[in-house]
């Protein structure tokens, strides 16, 4: 059985990721409510606006056990409003998040909508010429000890790792061939595979 990837799907972005996740070939879940959090091997937090998806995660109760999972060790993956929730530091304006990712973040730090498009990254882990849509993207201002950039925009980094925690500025959800998507896949199945060697010592 394919690994299984929640989608944070109380706004934005959550269906072109769960396309792009199915098309390198794992299964999704919505998740709405607590619940949804068991059993998964992975999760996304998808673009959107981060200040409503701050409010709807009050509402919906969830703001304690999405972080709880964002803490447990299993991948994650964050684009854009997603990577703002993740950030240790969130500017313009100054806002709450989970401060898991060591990365100060600007929102809307490229502009607004008119200065949304596609740009070119230099990277040395994902295949030339790939490039990034931007669209009210947030802007990494600062990169703090442990972090790894794996993709800039100029000199801006855009694609960042801390351990598990994956962030992008940009839209990788919607890159044709899914470049980034794919590598992400990559570590939901190899955590997927060291769980079931652990559990199969310790049986
Ligand atoms: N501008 C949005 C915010 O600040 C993020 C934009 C996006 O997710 N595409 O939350």
């Amino acid at each position: 059985m394919e690994p299984l990837v929640g989608v944070l799907a109380l706004q934005g972005d959550f269906l072109d990721h769960e396309a792009a996740l199915h098309a390198v070939g794992l299964r999704t879940r919505q998740v709405r409510a607590a619940a949804d959090l068991c059993l998964l091997d992975g999760l996304v937090l998808p673009g959107g606006e981060s200040t409503t998806m701050l409010t709807l995660l009050d509402v919906e109760g969830l703001w304690a056990p999405l972080g709880d999972a964002l803490r447990s060790g299993m991948p994650v993956f964050a684009t854009c409003a997603g990577m703002i929730l993740l950030a240790e530091q969130v500017e313009n304006p100054r806002q709450r998040s989970y401060g898991l990712l060591p990365i100060t973040v600007v929102r809307n730090g490229y502009g607004r909508q008119l200065h949304s498009g596609t740009f070119a990254l230099t990277s040395s882990v994902l295949p030339n010429g790939t490039t990034g849509t931007f669209i009210r993207a947030p802007r990494i201002t600062a990169v703090g000890p442990g972090v790894e950039v794996l993709a800039r925009r100029g000199d801006d980094a855009v694609l960042v790792q801390k351990g598990p925690l994956r962030a992008a500025c940009f839209h990788p959800e919607l890159q044709e061939g899914h470049p980034v998507v794919d590598r992400f896949a990559a570590a939901v199945r190899a955590s997927c595979s060291a769980r079931r060697s652990a559990q199969e010592r310790a049986s």
